[in-house]
């Protein structure tokens, strides 16, 4: 299995500490390869880890390496199965994320780059043990037709088509979960209707460096 895939998502989970995403060893990713993915192992300190732990596991859930893969190996399965266009896979328990999922609350449109996770909100998974199966179809149902969700009493995820992309959004889901919880603190966020959110969905089509043909100068 690639050892450059490996050292690649070494780097990004030591990153993911340095960045505060994340304390201990708490959080998992997982970026998809061929025949299957790989996996951050269980509780194991992210400072140390070395590209050898890292876990490829099959599409099937069987396993190969010298660590035991993530505890949360089933939600990371289980998005590649029934996301064709996922590539990576991002879990942290993030501060001001899982403050509101300890509330139960999800991310409203209360500020336009909501829709950066694909809808007009960020919905709350249900809560079920970490590890679960159940937990799993919770994220599966809080993702749909979405890239990110917060997760009852535990944390939140996000989905790209590539590892880095869902640390990007993970980044942003975690930025509007702090803006949210401090807009809460002076009074009740105003929040935008679903047609201005949709133009928005809209927009981001578009959004940003476009391929353009050169210009021709005679
Ligand atoms: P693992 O160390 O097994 O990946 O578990 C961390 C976690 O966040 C469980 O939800
Ligand atoms: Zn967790």
């Amino acid at each position: 299995m690639s050892a450059a895939g490996r050292e690649a998502l070494v780097a990004l989970a030591r990153r993911m500490n340095v960045t505060g995403l994340n304390q201990g060893t708490s959080g998992n990713l997982s970026e998809r390869v061929e025949g299957g993915f790989l996996l951050t192992p269980s509780g194991l300190d992210y400072d140390t880890l070395a590209p050898e732990d890292i876990v490829f596991m099959r599409e099937d859930g069987t396993w190969e390496g010298r660590r035991e893969p993530s505890s949360e190996w089933r939600i990371h399965r289980d998005v590649y199965a029934t996301r064709p266009e996922v590539g990576g896979v991002f879990h942290a328990h993030s501060m001001f994320s899982t403050s509101l999922a300890c509330l139960r609350r999800p991310i409203p449109g209360f500020h336009y780059m909501v829709t950066r996770a694909g809808g007009v909100d960020i919905r709350c998974a249900d809560y079920a043990t970490f590890g679960s199966e159940e937990l799993s179809r919770h994220v599966l149902r809080a993702l749909e037709g979405r890239r990110a969700c917060l997760m009852a009493n535990h944390g939140m995820l996000a989905v790209g088509e590539s590892l880095s992309s869902a640390f990007k959004l993970a980044v942003e889901v975690e930025t509007l979960a702090a803006m949210y919880w401090r807009a809460l603190q002076v009074g009740e966020p105003v929040l935008l209707d679903e047609a201005e959110l949709f133009r928005v969905l809209e927009k981001w089509k578009t959004y940003g460096q476009t391929e353009k043909p050169p210009k021709h100068e005679e």
